[in-house]
């Protein structure tokens, strides 16, 4: 059979299956709320693990002197310094490098990608100058940014439940991973202290928060996805025992391992079956910029397999699982030739495609399919979190400014997923109060953010 014919029907059937209409929306948003309640009340309450950060006081400006942030993320390591003057003068200056993380490192042992980690670290440390200035005397402090669900046992340990975004190193779940890291840089003869170990969520939380009192939100968009907000500590059931002096925490969702009533195709199934974590981080895999990419590639694959779309023959290339990335999905959207001339080179190199103009609009399409899904399931799950606030501390949210603070590679750089974003977020609100709510970019927020909450948790008073 020929051509964009007989493909039609998969097509159709993929926009049918992926549809995000109102209903499933506020499905998605109702089902978040739910959710978190139930992972507050006990542990194991629910898909959502509701992490407690043990961050219960956010920056307020007034924090001063040298810290270093450390962030291990999906993609890039990166480390940063930070020198900060207070209220007057806020950041004086700041530094950072990022190296990718090796292939291989992600396979590997937990005692080498903390040794990575640790020589990165060292390296870096050893071109401090300029602005940057410790009191003698003093340790360098660190806050530790760690992107994977970890059950944090105070504000400096915590022990790595699962890897996700497709890390496999073996030896470290169910340790301390800041005793790991401390270990490596023991071996390295490293003197450095970890003052602080966040979620890059919750990292980007107490960054934005430096600079703007209304942000109650931060949400990760990045390799993976992740979102944390400010609680009440008095609407935690499972928090027993411990106080907070301001009354408030922040919790750390975990909202990738959400399931419910999510628009899933088989698609995503088969591409969930394959992976190493199957039926887990289900959110993840729909939304994040990690998936993405695959799951067109396996769409493009049925209908390079149903008929003679792209050629002939399939290539060899678009079966490789994840060879089309995100970032090409999105270079692909930002085409507006006439001929979509970039569409036809990034299929034919990436995938070796050869495409006329109308597979290239078929697989346009596709991308857009995915995306908008993606984007308006990200929105509706912000506008979860925000019900679920408002319904406990009625004023909270609706009628006053609110900002989410987003971050992450897939958030910063795809337009049409943010605008999908967006627009979930204005239907489900309606438009006055979604005039309140402020979604915004905080640009690595989470570095400076964890580097703040070293110093707000320093131990040196
Ligand atoms: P990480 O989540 O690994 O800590 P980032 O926040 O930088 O790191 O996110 C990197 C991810 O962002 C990539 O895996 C990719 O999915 C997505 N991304 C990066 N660049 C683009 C782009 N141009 N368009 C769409 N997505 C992108």
């Amino acid at each position: 059979r020929s051509g964009a014919v007989s493909v039609a029907p998969i097509l159709t059937n993929l926009q049918k299956d992926c549809a995000t209409p109102f209903p499933v929306l506020r499905h998605v948003a109702d089902a978040m709320a739910t959710d978190m309640r139930n992972g507050l009340a006990i542990d194991g309450g629910s898909d959502l693990k509701m992490i407690l950060s043990y961050v219960d006081t956010l920056p307020t400006g007034n924090e001063k002197g040298l810290f270093y942030a450390l962030d291990l993320g999906g993609t890039n390591f990166r480390v940063l310094r930070v020198q900060l003057g207070g209220k007057e003068e806020r950041v004086i200056d700041t530094e950072f490098e990022q190296v990718s993380i090796p292939q291989d490192l992600m396979f590997g042992t937990s005692e080498q990608l903390f040794d990575f980690m640790a020589s990165g670290l060292a390296k870096f440390s050893q071109k401090e100058g300029g602005k940057f200035h410790l009191p003698s005397g003093r340790t360098r402090e660190i806050g530790f940014t760690f992107s994977f669900p970890v059950r944090q046992l105070s504000i400096d340990s915590g022990i790595l439940m699962k890897w996700t975004k497709g890390f496999a190193v073996s030896g470290t779940p169910g340790k301390d991973i800041v005793a790991c890291l401390n270990e490596a840089m023991g071996r390295l003869g490293l003197e450095m202290r970890v003052s602080a170990l966040v979620n890059d969520a919750v990292g980007t939380l107490a960054g934005a928060r430096y600079w703007d009192d209304d942000v109650m939100v931060a949400v990760i968009l990045g390799t993976g996805t992740n979102a944390c907000y400010v609680e009440r500590t008095d609407a935690i059931p499972k928090q027993k025992g411990q106080v907070s002096s301001s009354g408030r925490t922040i919790i750390n969702t975990e909202w990738g391992a959400f399931s419910s009533g999510l628009p899933l195709t088989v698609y995503d199934n088969e591409m969930d079956a394959a992976s190493i974590n199957p039926g887990e981080q289900i959110f993840e895999k729909t939304i994040s910029g990690m998936y993405l990419g695959e799951i067109v590639r396996r769409v493009l694959l049925k209908m390079a397999q149903a008929g003679d779309l792209f050629g002939k023959s399939v290539p060899e290339k678009l079966f490789s699982p994840f060879i089309l990335r995100t970032p090409d999905l999105c270079a692909m959207q930002q085409d507006n030739s006439d001929d979509l001339q970039s569409v036809g080179s990034i299929l034919y190199n990436v995938a070796g495609l050869e495409t006329n103009l109308s597979a290239r609009k078929i697989v346009v399409e596709v991308c857009d399919t995915i995306v908008k899904r993606g984007g308006r399931l990200a929105g509706a799950g912000i506008v979860g979190i925000l019900q679920k606030m408002e319904e406990d501390s009625k004023g909270l949210i609706f009628g006053k400014r609110t900002v989410v603070a987003m971050d992450g590679g897939l958030y910063e750089n795809y337009p049409q997923y943010r605008k999908y974003l967006q627009e979930a977020v204005t239907e489900l609100l309606g438009t006055e109060i979604s005039r309140n709510v402020v979604i915004e970019h905080s640009k690595d927020g989470s570095g400076i953010g964890a580097a703040l909450l070293a110093a707000a948790n320093s131990k040196y008073p």
